[in-house]
């Protein structure tokens, strides 16, 4: 059922970028899960990069582009860049923290997709920018729509892309450095891969707190198998259940990560 599910949303997808290459979106008779295309609505949860993005402690200026051909010499237009593997909006792939395995390239396909839950806590982090999702909310999300699906990608919306491309409140140190912004904690991580979640994600830099020192929530999630993806843009758009994500992840043969477009559809018209 989901397989099927998958497949016809990837067909979807599919007759939507050829459609959109010539002409605005036109009626066809492709459907989204039953859903007609023309009634589904595309979320980019990725912002551009640039050197300018806030970046992890230590990544500032990594980002580097060169201009290799120009019209005016080449007869065309072409640069070269250079980033670390963890910038802007990026997946961590499990092998990012041993014991856990594969690379950015080795991450079956089929797991680069899949329903989007949407825990909203940016109420609590506002109170309180050390905010760790607990279990408690993960069972109040079940309790208003059912069960975490299976090959879930769950997504912790907590505000702070309001805070986008301010890199001092983004990162929102205090005077000895430690940053404070919200993630997830240790509990509600085991509990969502045992969930069967394929992946979890963040609109911070990373999925643990900020003041974590040593990373507690990558070194359970990451071994398990599934993938994260932070620096997530425009979260505030989906809703909590109900839209479905592609996490499209450049494949970088040995990769620890790597810069990723994400994009979320939803089955209507209607921002959220
Ligand atoms: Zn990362």
């Amino acid at each position: 059922m989901l397989r099927g599910l998958l497949t016809s949303l990837i067909v979807a997808l599919a007759a939507l970028a050829l459609a959109s290459a010539d002409s605005p979106r036109k009626s066809t008779s492709w459907d989204l899960g039953g859903i007609p295309t023309e009634k589904t609505h595309v979320v980019d949860l990725t912002y551009a990069i640039s050197g300018k993005i806030p970046a992890w402690p230590g990544d500032e200026r990594a980002f580097e582009t060169h201009v290799i051909a120009t019209p005016e010499k080449d007869g065309y237009f072409a640069r070269s860049f250079s980033m670390p593997e963890h910038y802007g909006t990026h997946m961590d792939a499990p092998s990012h923290f041993p014991p856990g395995k594969l690379t950015i390239d080795q991450i079956p396909a089929e797991r680069l997709f899949g329903p989007a839950v949407v825990i909203d806590v940016r109420d609590e982090a506002a109170k309180n920018p050390d905010y760790r999702l607990m279990v408690t909310r993960v069972h109040k999300w079940e309790a208003q729509h059912g069960q975490i699906p299976f090959g879930a990608i769950v997504l912790l919306r907590t505000g702070w892309a309001s805070r986008w491309p301010d890199q001092a409140r983004y990162r929102n140190a205090d005077a000895s450095g430690v940053m404070h912004f919200p993630g997830f904690s240790v509990e509600a991580a085991r509990l969502l891969v045992s969930r069967g979640a394929v992946a979890l994600g963040i609109d911070t830099l990373s999925i643990d707190y900020g003041p974590s020192p040593d990373f507690e929530v990558h070194r359970v999630d990451l071994p398990a198998g599934l993938y994260n993806l932070e620096n997530l843009a425009n979260l505030d758009q989906l809703p909590e259940a109900g839209a479905f994500v592609i996490a499209a992840p450049i494949k970088l043969e040995g990769g620890s990560g790597g810069p990723t477009r994400v994009f979320a559809i939803l089955p209507n018209q209607e921002k959220r």
